[in-house]
């Protein structure tokens, strides 16, 4: 299979060069340059296989036989070292939880695959890959977590001073690895970003060491998350639900998760449409409502996980419709709420079902009770785990959030963390002096 760039059908890569540089050589995303139909009968069976039965099976149909069968067997088996379960609110409501992993959020999906293709590609060559992420919050913990176990891969987390709060500090600052490495960045998170870019077009690092910036438009983290919609659809089958009336609502950001659905649409996924989230960072919503892509400025929100005010992935999005307006709004209906609606829905989803929902987990679920007509099954995407945003699911229900062993063992770790101010020399010597 070759990927093309979305800025030219007739550039394409391989698989192999598609993780390990991310972007297509002009800039551009990349996409499959088609997406394989999985067998009708695997689709009708889903129902009595397993997660990873029906991962591997989406994956390997996705990658038609670029990767060796049992390396992705592997793969898809480590990546999902967690259960997705889908977990029944009342009604025709459900959330599918993907935040059982090491991180906490579902960002270790699409991280701890990306960081076995890389390390298969690694072990092929010899050559070292290092990883260089800013980070803002979830995807520095997922990321260094993924990369704790494949010590051949080196891993920067670039964050800014100050402005992290200590649980998804704690999840990469105190990870006791000796190919992690925290760097505190005496700035703003712009500066961190200036920095990872610096580092990316520099021709001494880039001869010293492979460069990769994990980041959630490479096309290993887009893959993986289509088996989580698959395994919803399997999971309502196993409960005598017709997938085919499926919902899915999920909160966006850089829209990831979403591209993987439309693809999984694509592969022969049963699912009805999509629901997107936005908060105040409304431009994918607004383009929906429009046709007008017109970004603003970043506004910070209680959801600060999709405080994106320019969606990485739109571009890819607009390549699947072939920039159709109207074929986009076919499979995806939009909706934006408020903190006030985030909250209400906190509070409502925890007085009404009993159920802890993180702020961005009950955006979902607000789309999912505003948009489902009658017959429909609706399926909120759980992003992250409550216990991740704890204050505000505790201010917003008045009920104690207990903190899992995995966060308050995070926690009470010591941190190792180097610190640097914000030139880009200092990084340049931090990371020469480490290049081996
Ligand atoms: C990253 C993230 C999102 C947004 O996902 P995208 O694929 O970027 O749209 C939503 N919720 C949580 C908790 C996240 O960490």
């Amino acid at each position: 299979m070759r990927y093309y760039s979305t800025n030219n059908k007739t550039l394409t890569v391989s698989l192999e060069q598609a993780v390990i540089q991310g972007l297509a050589p002009d800039g551009g995303l990349l996409l499959p340059e088609h997406i394989p139909a999985l067998p009708a009968a695997f689709v009708r069976n889903m129902g009595s296989m397993s997660l990873h039965e029906i991962s591997y099976a989406v994956a390997n149909y996705a990658l038609q036989g670029d990767i060796d069968a049992a390396v992705l067997k592997n793969a898809v088996a480590d990546t999902l070292s967690f259960d997705l379960p889908l977990v029944h609110l009342g009604g025709n409501k459900y959330v599918l939880e993907l935040f059982h992993g090491p991180t906490m959020s579902f960002k270790d999906i699409g991280t701890r695959f990306l960081a076995r293709l890389l390390d298969h590609y690694n072990g092929r060559h010899r050559r070292n890959i290092s990883v260089i992420v800013a980070t803002s919050g979830n995807s520095g913990g997922a990321i260094a977590h993924s990369f704790s176990d494949i010590p051949e891969g080196q891993v920067y987390i670039l964050y800014p001073r100050g402005e992290l709060d200590d649980v998804q500090r704690a999840q990469f600052a105190a990870l006791p690895c000796a190919n992690v490495t925290a760097i505190e960045v005496n700035g703003s998170l712009a500066d961190c970003r200036n920095l990872a870019d610096q580092a990316f077009r520099d021709p001494d690092i880039g001869s010293r060491m492979i460069v990769n910036s994990a980041r959630t438009v490479n096309v290993a983290r887009l893959l993986p998350q289509m088996f989580h919609y698959f395994w919803a659809a399997a999971q309502l089958m196993q409960r005598e639900q017709d997938p085919g009336q499926m919902v899915v609502a999920m909160p966006c950001g850089n829209l990831g998760n979403l591209t993987a659905g439309i693809m999984a649409k694509r592969m022969g996924l049963p699912v009805k449409r999509f629901v997107a989230v936005n908060n105040a960072n409304d431009a994918f919503v607004r383009y929906l409502l429009t046709g007008d892509y017109v970004p603003h400025p970043m506004r910070r929100t209680a959801t600060p996980a999709i405080d994106i005010a320019e969606p990485s992935n739109f571009t890819r999005i607009k390549a699947l419709y072939g920039g159709s307006h109207f074929e986009l709004c076919r499979d995806v209906e939009p909706y934006r709420c408020t903190d006030a609606d985030v909250a209400e829905a906190m509070r409502r989803l925890w007085t009404e079902h009993s159920y802890e929902a993180d702020p961005h987990t009950a955006a979902a679920c607000a789309a999912v009770r505003a948009c489902l007509l009658p017959g429909e099954v609706g399926v909120a995407l759980a992003t992250a785990h409550p216990a991740k945003f704890r204050a505000q699911v505790e201010a917003a229900t008045g009920h104690s959030i207990k903190l899992p062993k995995r966060l308050a063992a995070d926690l009470d770790a010591p941190r190792h963390v180097a610190v640097i101010n914000s030139g880009y020399t200092s990084l340049k010597k931090f990371l020469l002096q480490r290049a081996y």
